[in-house]
């Protein structure tokens, strides 16, 4: 097993690696920035180490800080968490040549995967359904013949892009040169790669995903699927598991194909096949080769701890169980909690003045806030994410808007009242899935956007 793990997070995501440690008996190194001396999971590791300025470049961000810090404490093992480097195959590189392991996949696969364009190559390879678009990467020179046998609409997106980040809409032929050109500044910009490829534009597609797990051998299996149409400039908002409404003989050889394609590779660890779905059809977007901040919906309903199996796949563990043995139970939600004005979504760090988490049955709170915890400006805005278990989603449904009006964060501004104002009183969302420009469309469409 792993002794000693160096966890290259912060926030929520780090006190969540701490846990899952501390039931397999694994020792923890914890970092932080300068502006992060405060964190809640730094009190529960067992060695913590500064790694640099608060900018997460000088922290975070920074490859030799973490790979200099692991040597120090004389960890055997990095867990990326989310964000930051865990998409990074020359992180992952650098960790495995200083002898340590990855918790992730095989630095190949991230690279993979990272580049979109080769992403879709290999699924389609693997017989996964992806998105009718370019037949590789775009230029100025091919970008008219392309368009024209995708037709309009059509969205153009950056082969490095991530984070809803680098996507343009085309609606019509004359647009589209000018929207290449700007896309292509835009990803080079962003990503440092001008690479951009066309896509269909689904019109109401729902994003569906899969979570699945390998043991770099060979072995795969998938833990069902989750929802997460809820979004507002590309970024979740809410997700479920499993995605409502859509019958078994439509998802199985989805799930199967997910499978295949682990197995096909190799795949090592955790990760997300990210699909549309429109028309009772699933049309693959993209891969990610990390845990996803939605994992606990997964855990409520399959009783699985994917930090855990992750950790212990690191260690060459293996798969802890056969397809047939994982089984749904009931239904999850999670509300992402961020620190942002709910009207203007600007964010809105600060002190924590009082606080009381919701509990109670089926009913989690992943968080590192505590009241007098002073969140910093310099990182992302979520800051905690609630999760209702139950038998079914109109039960889920009720109990969420239970444990938001038992939730209290008083001394920031928060989105926990789009959450239970607005999204959990929608009645078309409460009976159903919904598009992903629902929330946008119809529950934001008077507010600021
Ligand atoms: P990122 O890596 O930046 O998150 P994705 O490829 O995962 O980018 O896409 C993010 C979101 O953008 C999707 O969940 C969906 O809402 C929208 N999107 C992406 N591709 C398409 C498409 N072909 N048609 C319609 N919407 C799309």
């Amino acid at each position: 097993m792993i002794k000693k793990l160096l966890i290259a997070n912060r926030g929520e995501i780090a006190l969540r690696i701490v846990r899952a440690c501390k039931q397999l008996g694994i020792q923890t190194v914890g970092v932080y920035s300068s502006a992060d001396k405060d964190l809640m999971h730094l009190r529960f590791c067992d060695e913590a180490v500064c790694i640099g300025n608060a900018p997460s470049t000088q922290s975070y961000l920074s490859i030799p800080a973490i790979l200099t810090a692991a040597e120090v404490t004389g960890a055997d093992a990095i867990h990326p968490g989310y964000g930051f480097l865990s998409e990074n195959a020359d992180f992952a590189e650098q960790v495995e040549e200083a002898g340590l392991s990855f918790v992730g996949p095989h630095p190949d696969h991230i690279r993979l995967m990272g580049n979109k364009v080769s992403a879709i190559h290999a699924m389609k390879q693997a017989g996964v359904p992806t998105v009718p678009g370019s037949q590789g990467t775009i230029t100025l020179h091919n970008a008219e013949e392309q368009a024209r046998a995708i037709g309009f609409p059509l969205i153009i997106k950056a082969a490095a892009g991530g984070g809803g980040r680098g996507m343009r809409v085309v609606e019509r032929f004359e647009e589209l040169i000018n929207q290449v050109q700007a896309a292509k500044t835009e990803a080079k910009n962003a990503f440092g790669d001008d690479t951009v490829y066309m896509e269909r534009f689904l019109k109401n597609p729902r994003h569906v995903e899969v979570q699945i797990l390998g043991d770099g051998d060979g072995n795969a299996l998938h833990l069902f699927d989750r929802d997460c149409s809820l979004q507002r400039r590309h970024q979740k908002v809410l997700e479920e598991a499993p995605a409502p409404g859509i019958a078994d003989d439509i998802k199985q050889p989805i799930l199967d194909a997910c499978v295949r394609a682990c197995e096909q590779i190799g795949y090592r660890g955790a990760g997300t096949f990210e699909f549309l779905y429109e028309n009772e059809q699933f049309f693959f977007i993209e891969m990610n080769t990390r845990v996803q901040v939605e994992h606990p919906v997964t855990e409520m309903i399959t009783g699985i701890d994917i930090i855990v199996e992750q950790l212990k796949i690191a260690a060459g563990y293996g798969l802890s169980y056969h397809q047939d043995e994982i089984t749904i139970r009931g239904h999850a939600m999670e509300c992402r909690i961020n620190a942002e004005d709910p009207k203007t979504f600007m964010p809105c760090p600060g002190r924590i003045d009082n606080l009381f988490a919701p509990s109670g049955a089926g009913v989690r709170f992943d968080s590192h806030l505590y009241q007098g915890y002073s969140i910093p400006s310099y990182y992302d805005s979520m800051i905690g994410k609630l999760i209702c278990h139950a038998q079914t989603r109109k039960q889920v449904v009720q109990k969420m808007r239970h444990a938001l009006d038992e939730l209290i964060i008083e001394g920031i501004k928060t989105n926990a009242t789009l959450h239970r104002d607005v999204i959990l009183q929608d009645e078309a969302f409460t009976e159903d899935a919904q598009n992903i420009h629902y929330l946008e469309n119809h529950l934001l469409k008077n507010d600021c956007k």
